[in-house]
């Protein structure tokens, strides 16, 4: 059981837009059991388009394409089907009953002839209703191979991922069941951890795998169960999931893919009633975007300031100009001044400055390049602890962002 994944549009092969669409499938599908052979992205060209298509069907089972499916001209992968699956264009009633509700009645515009145009769907195609917007969503058949085209919007995308696609693949395949869980771990390198679970690994049955999944400061371990008994997977599963608790309880931060560091956090100042704000200078406001990337964060997030230039940190913190000239604008007690600054400035209980050298080039900081100092403010006392993340520059930011949040929850 195999699919492709086809992202059409020449944005994403000029690099204009990044194809995230592809993983979001892939990890739909692979929930159910479906794995992803191929991924693909092809330009707005039709005879691109169709031999694609004629190729993939000799492939897989399953062909899901993303993008193209608007009524600009530019847009012509439902004419492409037609071609493909030798059919024409026909109006939807429903379809245009539901584009003229949203047009008309929700965005009170009136409609238009392109407006209309999105009602013509293939007569063979069965329609995936598009709630989301006015492009449908089409499921259409050839030799055995399910072909499914979808909006390239990718909220358009997820929702008829999640409410027509995947229902309707199970209900015509009826796959065995995949069960996974990620457990995030923080603070802690792969090889250390794999020596410590080693004998646990070596005893897992045989149905579950497990996967290391590193990314700066942290490690997912990802088990996966396959069988046909979901209830029984899921004891199995839980059932490892306690023992590896047993084994490194201490840096296990939460389970599930949602359950990232910022989540965690987040949950924690919640219940605790405590709040943040940070300051920052290498790390350009990337702490507080990955804090502001929760819903809901407002509830325990006050702000940040990102102060990158000296001048900044002097006019708009108050760091006395006297201790950057004595100890250097990338130090121990400026990094800590920032952290008490911010705190004061937006009343917060806690605050996290970074203040380092990304590189590549020195600067005029007389800090090595790499080098950063992350201080974290609290309630009682600041501490501040210094890295050297050596380059280039997006893994020192990267990195800093990592140490930044650990560093707060622990
Ligand atoms: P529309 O009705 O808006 O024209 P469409 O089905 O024609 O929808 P496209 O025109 O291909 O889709 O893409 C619409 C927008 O969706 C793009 O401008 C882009 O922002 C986003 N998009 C398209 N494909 C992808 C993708 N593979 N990954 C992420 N975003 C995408
Ligand atoms: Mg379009």
């Amino acid at each position: 059981m195999k699919a492709a994944i086809v992202t059409i549009g020449d944005e994403i092969l000029i690099g204009q837009i990044l194809d995230t669409n592809s993983s979001y499938i892939a990890k739909a599908l692979d929930k159910i059991g479906i794995g992803t052979y191929e991924m693909r992205s092809v330009s707005d060209d039709r005879m691109h388009i169709l031999n694609t298509l004629e190729k993939l069907q000799n492939q897989v089972d399953v062909v899901i394409v993303t993008g193209g499916l608007g009524p600009t001209k530019d847009d012509i992968t439902k004419k492409t089907f037609c071609d493909y699956f030798e059919d024409e264009l026909v109006e939807n009633p429903l379809v245009l009953a539901h584009v003229k509700e949203l047009i008309e009645g929700i965005y009170k515009r009136p409609i238009t002839a392109i407006n209309i145009e999105q009602a013509q769907v293939p007569s063979k195609a069965k329609i995936l209703f598009n709630k989301m917007g006015t492009a449908p969503g089409m499921w259409m058949e050839k030799n055995d191979t399910v072909f499914i085209s979808l909006p390239g919007v990718p909220y358009e995308m997820k929702y008829l991922m999640d409410n027509e696609v995947v229902p309707n693949l199970i209900a015509k395949f009826k796959r065995p069941f995949i069960v996974h869980k990620t457990i995030m771990t923080y603070g802690r390198g792969e090889s250390l951890i794999a020596e410590q679970i080693e004998d646990w690994e070596d005893n897992l049955p045989s149905f579950i795998k497990l996967a290391y999944l590193p990314s700066p400061g942290r490690v997912r371990l990802r088990l996966t169960a396959k069988g046909i008994d979901e209830k029984i997977l899921q004891d199995a599963i839980a059932d490892e999931v306690s023992k590896l608790t047993n084994l490194i309880g201490d840096i296990i931060v939460g389970f599930e893919e949602d359950q990232s560091i910022e989540v965690v956090l987040g949950d924690l100042l919640k219940s605790k009633k405590r709040t943040l704000a940070t300051a920052e200078s290498c790390t350009g406001g990337k702490i507080a975007q990955q804090i502001t990337s929760v819903s809901g964060c407002s509830a325990y997030f006050k702000g940040s300031v990102v102060s990158y230039a000296t001048d900044a940190k002097i006019e708009v913190l108050g760091i006395p100009s006297e201790l950057i000239a004595t100890h250097s604008v990338v130090s121990e007690a400026v990094a800590k001044a920032m952290a008490l600054a911010v705190q004061k400035m937006m009343h917060s209980d806690y605050a996290i400055a970074t203040t380092g050298n990304a590189g590549p080039s020195k600067g005029d900081a007389d800090a090595e390049i790499g080098t950063v100092f992350i201080a974290l403010a609290t309630p009682k006392t600041v501490i501040v602890e210094e890295f050297n993340f050596g380059q280039p520059r997006e893994k020192v930011i990267d990195r800093a962002v990592s140490k930044g949040l650990e560093l707060l929850y622990k």
